[in-house]
């Protein structure tokens, strides 16, 4: 019933902001978060289709961050989409990422294979151009069976269509998503193949900059990891959130609303938001 992390089209998701939230009340999810990378263009049609269904629509964003020189994912939940500074931020972030987008052509060139950039912004369209549009392009050209095989062969460090991007800093990010009234939450912590050690410096530094929560179930876990995550949250005090990741059928690992519960000793991120008893009763 409650999804805090789905992409659309204004990322790299398949359905528009309103066909996703017709499929989101079609599954029963009753409090629904748009979690777009890097971009918040989708909340306001998403925020009107969501109430002619009676869900509740969180404004959220995905932000990308570089932390000791890997990416990290942050999404803000409540965040208010009208805040000049968040829109300032992350339309920096977009810019860059078209730049980006054209190293990797570059490098994707150098192995053989031409039109990247071309092909990856005409199936982006007005969007930001994420490594998932070329990933689909290499895939409808034949490169690889799936995104995530092309991924593995092409877009991943060490490959010919990397480019290792300098995003936002962890602070940065934190202090638009907190300042415009949102919480902060540590995506798919289980993602980012960190060892312990430095996953603890990360929770640390997340939490003293303000992060409220970790993402605990997420079509990113594995359910040992559901526990792990847990752990850690519980550990450190911090919240637990739930989201799919939701980006359309055929590229995503968990279907929207399709979630397990949260471990017992989790507390909900969502657990201080108002009328969620009756929404959910409802
Ligand atoms: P970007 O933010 O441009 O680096 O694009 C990253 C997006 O690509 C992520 O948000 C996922 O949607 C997708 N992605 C990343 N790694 C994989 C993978 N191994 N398999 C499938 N999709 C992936
Ligand atoms: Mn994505
Ligand atoms: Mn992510
Ligand atoms: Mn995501």
């Amino acid at each position: 019933m409650i999804d805090l992390h789905t992409h659309s089209n204004i990322s790299d998701g398949l359905l528009t902001p309103t066909e996703l939230v017709e499929q989101a009340a079609n599954s029963g999810v009753r409090v629904l978060a748009l979690t777009d990378h890097d971009d918040i263009g989708g909340l306001a049609e998403a925020g009107q289709v969501a109430a002619q269904h009676g869900i509740r629509l969180i404004n959220g964003v995905e932000i990308s961050v570089t932390w000791k020189k890997r990416t990290l994912h942050i999404v803000g939940l409540n965040i208010n989409p009208h805040d000049e500074a968040l829109k300032a931020g992350l339309s920096a972030v977009r810019l860059s990422r078209l730049e980006r987008a054209r190293q990797m052509a570059f490098g994707l060139e150098k192995s053989g294979i031409q039109g990247s950039f071309e092909a990856a912004s005409v199936l982006a369209q007005q969007s930001i151009l994420t490594r998932m549009h070329f990933a689909r392009f290499l895939v409808e050209q034949g490169y690889a069976k799936d995104p995530k095989a092309v991924f593995k062969k092409y877009l991943v460090k060490g490959k010919p269509g990397y480019v290792n991007h300098e995003w936002m800093s962890l602070e940065s990010a934190l202090g638009l998503i907190i300042n415009s009234g949102g919480v902060a939450v540590l995506a798919h912590p289980g993602r980012y193949e960190i060892k312990r050690t430095n996953m603890l410096l990360l929770l640390e530094e997340f939490r003293a900059l303000g992060g409220a929560a970790i993402e605990v179930v997420t079509g990113s876990h594995t359910a040992a990891q559901y526990v792990e995550y847990a752990r850690y949250a519980q550990l450190f005090g911090l919240k637990a959130s739930q989201g799919s990741d939701y980006h359309g059928k055929g590229i995503s690992f968990m279907g929207l609303g399709r979630l397990p519960e949260l471990p017992a000793n989790c507390i909900p991120v969502w657990q201080d938001w108002p009328e969620m008893d009756s929404l959910l009763a409802a």
